[in-house]
């Protein structure tokens, strides 16, 4: 182990084997409980290990949570919003260790992160804003004499699911913003990712416990899918928040579905770049390259496809590949590299095979793929960053493949353009590149881009927390961080009082006794 990481780990509370989950403050975990252990895709070598949460430490969880919640919800809004506040000072504080680690155990590049990390600080500021702003509306009564108004309250234990590339973010933005509405939270994090996890269990645990706030509001629960599926036929917890694959979140749907619970899904995006013939080339080459290749291909907004005018098509393509050209790919620690390792050797696997596929398929490349061998890339996870020209129709572009794969599509007229870029069972994020605004207006009204997030001369990928986050189609129809996506994580209740002397029914509707 790098003597660096061994100092954050300490820092942030690592040990070489974790207790499986946290309630509040205190620790737990079955002594004979399964370890997961946690290698580094950055040089394949084990980290640590964290105990994995067994059926009765979930139990114990989901009660000790239901208990806290009954205390948490009666706190007012904007006194939960100042723990929130504390807690995000503390990720303040833990920034460098926190962001090393989640670079060091997923493997994107150190600057994301402490990207990462921002974010999470980011969300909670907007919460604290947010818990003095949980407004209802009022509503003109039919009857005299009565007033009629909305409020909002909280639903009890949210359970997060969360994925390995945003491993600790897209907590946060469920975590902050589910806090302030009164809920408390139960996460299972990705199995490829538990140390981020207890770290941030770390820090908010002990947030909690300066401000003597009883255990059971955050909580954490480590293990597979086994123990997702435990929260998604629970009952007891009423929203599902769960961000990942499409195939997970149809699984999730259909579980909480059957209960009739509410859930929240995050899924996988097909996001797509029109660079217009009216585009300026220069901008979109960043736009594309860095959305193509950062996070290696593994963002939900990563950029798959280009779908380029046929006048700038040939120029804009040579612009691509000599920019491949120039990408420095290694440890994602040493910040002169742009891009990092893939997760895992299963990811480099399904890589591959994508790639085979799309050559199957008549995908011709001009840039092309392949795994990196040498010392320096020991874990197997490092591959290049790829590009293929193909057909929108072919069956491996209209999939997700999680990988630094880029697809180039030729198109005539902007109608075509926009119907290329909707033509995928996707609808996560999407850009137009031009400096023509009919162009951008078309491309962003009723008949343009069906996705929860169009942009004019901004790549598909990154986002800032004030907007809504999410995406529609096989994405899943989900909304997080910013705008009014609280509403999500809080119960509406209409209230209607009469203080008049009689008791008129709705609608004229006449009941004498
Ligand atoms: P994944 O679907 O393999 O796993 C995600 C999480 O779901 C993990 O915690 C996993 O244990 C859990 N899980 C899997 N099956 C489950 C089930 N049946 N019931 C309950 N839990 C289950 O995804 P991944 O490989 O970790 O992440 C990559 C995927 O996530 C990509 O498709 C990416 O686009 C998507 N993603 C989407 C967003 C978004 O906001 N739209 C953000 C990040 C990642």
């Amino acid at each position: 182990m790098r003597t660096e990481i061994q100092s954050i780990l300490n820092k942030l509370g690592i040990k070489a084997d974790n207790a499986a989950f946290s309630t509040g403050s205190v620790w737990g975990g079955d002594a004979n409980a399964k370890s997961l252990e946690s290698y580094s895709p950055v040089d394949g070598k084990i980290i640590a290990s964290a105990k994995v949460a067994t059926a009765e430490d979930y139990e114990l969880i989901v009660k000790k949570s239901q208990e806290a919640f009954k205390h948490w919800r009666t706190i007012p809004a904007p006194k939960r919003g100042e723990i929130v506040r504390q807690f995000g000072d503390a990720l303040r504080a833990n920034k460098d260790a926190l962001g090393t680690l989640v670079s060091y155990e997923m493997g994107k590049s150190l600057q994301e992160g402490f990207g990462e990390v921002q974010e999470m600080i980011d969300i909670c500021d907007f919460a604290v804003g947010l818990s003095r702003q949980l407004y209802g509306l009022t509503m003109h009564s039919e009857r005299p004499n009565h007033r009629m108004y909305e409020q909002w309250h909280p639903l009890g234990p949210v359970g997060i699911i969360s994925a390995f590339n945003f491993p600790v973010a897209v907590w946060s933005w469920n975590t902050a913003l589910a806090l302030v509405c009164g809920n408390v939270c139960i996460w299972k994090p990705s199995e490829k990712t538990p140390l981020t996890a207890v770290s941030c269990q770390h820090i908010i645990a002990q947030v909690f416990k300066d401000n003597n706030i009883p255990e059971g509001v955050c909580n954490l629960i480590i293990g597979d899918k086994e123990v997702g599926e435990w929260m998604t036929n629970d009952v007891r917890v009423p929203l599902i928040s769960a961000t990942g694959s499409t195939r997970m979140g149809k699984a999730v749907a259909a579980a909480v579905g059957a209960r009739l619970g509410k859930s929240l899904l995050e899924l996988g995006g097909n996001n797509a770049i029109i660079i217009s013939a009216d585009a300026d080339l220069d901008m979109s080459l960043i736009g594309a390259v860095f959305g193509a290749v950062g996070t290696a291909g593994q963002r939900c907004t990563s950029t798959r496809r280009l779908i380029i005018h046929e006048d700038v098509y040939d120029a804009f393509a040579a612009k691509l590949v000599k920019a491949y050209g120039q990408i420095r790919i290694g440890d994602p620690l040493d910040q002169n590299n742009h891009v990092g390792p893939l997760i895992d050797t299963d990811a480099v696997a399904n890589y591959l095979n994508s790639i085979e596929k799309c050559k199957a398929e008549g995908g011709n490349f001009l840039v092309e793929g392949g795994v990196l061998e040498g010392a320096d890339y020991a874990s197997g996870c490092y591959v290049r960053p790829c590009i293929a020209e193909v057909e929108n129709d072919f069956k491996i572009v209209q999939h997700e493949t999680f990988a630094p794969i880029l697809y180039l599509i030729k198109y005539k007229t902007l109608d075509e353009a926009i119907a290329l870029q909707n033509g995928v069972p996707q609808g996560l994020s999407s850009a137009i590149m031009t400096l023509n605004l009919r162009e951008a207006e078309q491309f962003l009204s009723s008949t343009g881009s069906d996705c929860g997030i169009a942009n004019v001369n901004i790549g598909t990928s990154g986002a800032e927390i004030g907007g809504a986050f999410g995406g529609e189609k096989e994405t899943g129809g989900g909304r997080e961080s910013g705008s009014d996506a609280w509403r999500a994580y809080m119960r509406r209740q209409t209230n209607t009082i009469n203080y008049s002397n009689t008791l008129p029914l709705a609608q004229g509707i006449k009941f004498d006794l």
